[in-house]
């Protein structure tokens, strides 16, 4: 069996709005356009999908863990009614100032995590992000990167991969 082709999205931004803050509550939990549709044609082409996210929040104290599980479930819902698939949401709920970490993007310790996992090619795989910090950890776990503007529709962007 080869390895896998894989899409890592950053959440924020990319995936559901970004609103300029946290989000947590599942009612500000809102899908970006287009998103589910630029995954299908990428399952087209047998690529896997992965989220990974920083969510400083939760070592905050601005939201629990639970708050954010509510969310991915919603995410995972609605992907289903597409018949999408997510293999892993991978988070870091740490925050720098209250405890380091290496899973925080720019570091790569969960893009790692995930290529071991799920027997992926990081050389046949991409990150989306919306900030430098996910194409910086993408650069470092050896994963194509590719920035969009925050909340940009991913279907202007899938000729970049396709
Ligand atoms: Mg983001
Ligand atoms: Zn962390």
């Amino acid at each position: 069996m080869s390895k896998k082709a894989c899409i890592f999205l950053d959440r924020d931004g990319v995936v559901n709005r970004e609103r300029g803050d946290h989000t947590y509550d599942i009612n500000d939990f809102v899908i970006n356009d287009g998103l589910f549709e630029g995954l299908l044609k990428l399952k087209e082409h047998q690529f896997i999908f992965i989220v990974v996210t920083n969510q400083s929040g939760i070592a905050l104290n601005k939201y629990t863990e639970e708050q954010m599980h509510a969310c991915h479930r919603k995410l995972i819902e609605e992907a289903q009614s597409y018949d999408i698939e997510f293999k892993a949401i991978y988070f870091c709920p740490h925050h720098p100032d209250i405890s380091r970490c290496l899973c925080r993007k720019p570091d790569s310790l969960l893009l790692e995590k995930a290529i071991d996992t799920f027997d992926i090619d990081p050389l046949k795989s991409w990150f989306i992000g919306d900030r430098q910090r996910d194409t910086d950890a993408a650069v470092k776990a050896g994963v194509k990167p590719l920035l969009i503007k925050s909340n940009q529709n991913i279907n202007e962007v899938l000729h970049l991969i396709l």
